[in-house]
């Protein structure tokens, strides 16, 4: 069954106006449970405006936004807000770790704010940052660890809560190529551990050959690669 389905999605910025950019023009996308989507889109294509649609994170113009089965088109802002926290996790070029916090404290956080006994949290904050290997790093700061290290803890973070859907943007874009295979190989193994279906969008074509699926966002439409 499917995780996320998009049918027919529509988005136009400034609608009406000079500067009207008509950006998604009948999207169509589903991800199926456990299923690994790679998005590819030309910078400005509409990948980020594609991604916060189906987060939730804003609203399309029209057509419809389905999570695990469920229309969220038609919700208001706070069921919306809420599968929003508890159903999607994010993950974006750069980590935005909190840098006050340790690595540790970065994972627990969201667990807390979903009203997480603190000892669950801790334990399956440190679970998570045992599968991406680095555990030994929990009690540092974000500015101690590798940038390669910062990315891994936020995917821990993302995953925090459990949610069903990861939605990535450029995951390991700011590492230099051969951390950013390394790192993109944790994150795909943790992503199958966890049984995510994940909708992750790169410009690099051999990280995108390791997803189960890849599509291309071509003239505001979906289209198979
Ligand atoms: P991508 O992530 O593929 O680079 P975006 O989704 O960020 O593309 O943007 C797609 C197009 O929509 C671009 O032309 C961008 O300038 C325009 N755009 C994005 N967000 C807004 C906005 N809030 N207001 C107006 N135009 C926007
Ligand atoms: P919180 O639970 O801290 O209030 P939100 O509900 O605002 O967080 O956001 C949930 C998720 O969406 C977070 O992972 C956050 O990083 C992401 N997010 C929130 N607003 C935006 C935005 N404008 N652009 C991109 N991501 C966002």
């Amino acid at each position: 069954s499917e995780m996320l389905s998009l049918s027919g999605v529509t988005k136009t910025y400034n609608a009406g106006k000079p500067n009207e950019v008509e950006v998604l023009r009948g999207v169509d996308l589903t991800v199926s449970k456990g299923e690994i989507v790679g998005l590819i889109a030309p910078s400005g294509a509409g990948k980020s405006t594609l991604l916060h649609i189906a987060g939730l994170l804003d609203l399309p113009d029209g057509g419809t936004v389905q999570i695990a089965g469920q229309d969220m088109t038609g919700l208001g802002d706070r069921p919306r807000t809420a599968m929003r926290r508890a159903g999607v996790g994010f993950i974006y070029q750069f980590h935005h770790l909190l840098p006050e916090f340790t690595a540790l404290d970065n994972v627990v956080l969201p667990q807390l704010a979903n009203a997480v006994p603190e000892a669950e949290a801790a334990e399956r904050a440190l679970n998570l940052l045992n599968k991406v290997g680095v555990g030994k790093r929990a009690q540092h700061r974000p500015s101690a660890l590798s940038g390669g290290e910062q990315q891994r803890v936020a995917f821990c973070r993302a995953l925090a809560n459990r949610p069903g859907l990861l939605l990535a943007d450029e995951p390991t874009g700011n590492l230099d190529p051969e951390t950013s295979a390394l790192v993109f190989d944790v994150l795909m193994g943790l992503v199958r551990d966890e049984g995510l279906s994940a909708l992750i969008a790169t410009h690099n074509l051999e990280l995108a050959a390791k997803m189960d699926r890849v599509v291309r966002l071509d003239q505001g439409r979906v289209v198979a690669v």
